[in-house]
């Protein structure tokens, strides 16, 4: 095996660099429970002022700080609409349930997305045996649609909509700064839309721990109260968000080059007969790729991949799925595509 593996999996593999580890390394703590670690202070009023917000939060998780909003948002009994491959109803382990004692209301969307029509079919009428339609979450980018960017005319649309019939509109954008990058669109402006929006520092922008949530004032202090029940309220964490400060400042602005490198890999693996990849469908660094005319199960095919170094993740659907980050070069995407076309014949 060769020595480097070629690691697609996700864009959460990335480790800290010498720079970051220096940053935090040098990072000014305090105890946070109580508000005093000026690090964590500057990372969430650096967040706020980057989504237009009043005040942020810092969480260790993409899932706590997404649960946490939904939490604030609902209570027990209440409805969530959110999309059926939605990362909070699939991979947050029942979070909804366990913790909010909400339910979902699945909505089939189109590449992740959905507008007012399907909303208004899934939104409950106001009968007190039915359960209340309390949030709307949406995703962008859309993590199991592979990455696909939720369109700004939707958002608009279903924002109107959802002030008009008081519904709250919560945005996990895990993968934010991936859609501000493909469409130019300010992370500001989309969090403009929303109540409350979830960041991750640790995808794309190569922090090891954190995501951020922002809102109004008065919905992060409930949310630091949920937190802190949730088992999140954590003491000298400057020492983290000093990556996630670094990761800001020198991260953002390379998150093109990732997606370049999704498109040069998502146009060499469709040349494989019998993959199917739906090009249009990568927009930003995910590529998932159906595997089912090849005759073999994913699993087979991860290993093989992995014996030649080049590791690959189970996608939607008994595909596969590879996702660029800034721990691989665009030669080593080069050399990963001609393994994995040579290894599918
Ligand atoms: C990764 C991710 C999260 C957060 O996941 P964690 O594993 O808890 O960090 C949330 N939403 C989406 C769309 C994601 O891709």
């Amino acid at each position: 095996m060769p020595d480097k593996l070629l690691d697609f999996r996700s864009d959460t593999v990335t480790r800290p660099t010498p720079g970051m580890r220096k940053a935090m390394a040098e990072a000014a703590v305090g105890d946070d429970v109580f508000g005093e670690d000026p690090t964590v202070n500057r990372l969430q009023e650096q967040v706020a002022g980057l989504l237009g917000k009043e005040a942020a939060l810092y969480v260790p998780s993409g899932t706590m700080g997404n649960q946490t909003c939904i939490k604030v948002h609902t209570l027990p009994g209440d409805e969530v609409i959110c999309e059926k491959g939605a990362h909070v109803f699939n991979y947050e382990t029942g979070g909804i349930a366990f913790l909010s004692g909400a339910q979902v209301h699945a909505v089939e969307g189109k590449r992740g997305a959905f507008g007012v029509a399907e909303i208004e079919r899934a939104v409950r009428p106001d009968l007190y045996y039915m359960p209340k339609t309390r949030l709307i979450c949406l995703e962008n980018t859309h993590n199991r649609a592979g990455g696909t960017v939720y369109p700004l005319e939707l958002i608009r649309e279903i924002s109107a909509f959802a002030r008009k019939k008081n519904i709250r509109l919560h945005l996990d954008g895990a993968r934010l700064w991936n859609a501000s990058a493909a469409t130019g669109i300010t992370p500001m402006e989309y969090a403009s839309y929303f109540d409350s929006v979830s960041v991750c520092l640790s995808k794309g922008l190569g922090a090891p721990v954190g995501s951020v949530i922002a809102g109004s004032t008065a919905f992060i202090a409930e949310a630091r109260h949920y937190r802190k029940i949730f088992g999140g309220g954590m003491r000298q964490a400057g020492i983290l968000a000093a990556a996630g400060l670094y990761a800001l400042e020198h991260n953002t602005g390379r998150l093109a080059e990732d997606h370049e490198k999704a498109s040069f890999l998502a146009r060499e693996l469709a040349q494989v007969k019998t993959f199917d990849i739906d090009l249009g469908s990568v927009q930003t660094n995910i590529i998932i790729i159906g595997a089912e005319r090849t005759g073999r199960s994913p699993e087979e095919i991860l290993a093989a991949l992995r014996g030649k170094g080049v590791l690959l993740t189970l996608g939607n659907y008994m595909g596969l799925r590879a996702v660029t980050h800034l721990d691989v070069t665009m030669d080593e995407v080069k050399r990963a595509a001609r393994i994995i076309r040579e290894t599918m014949g």
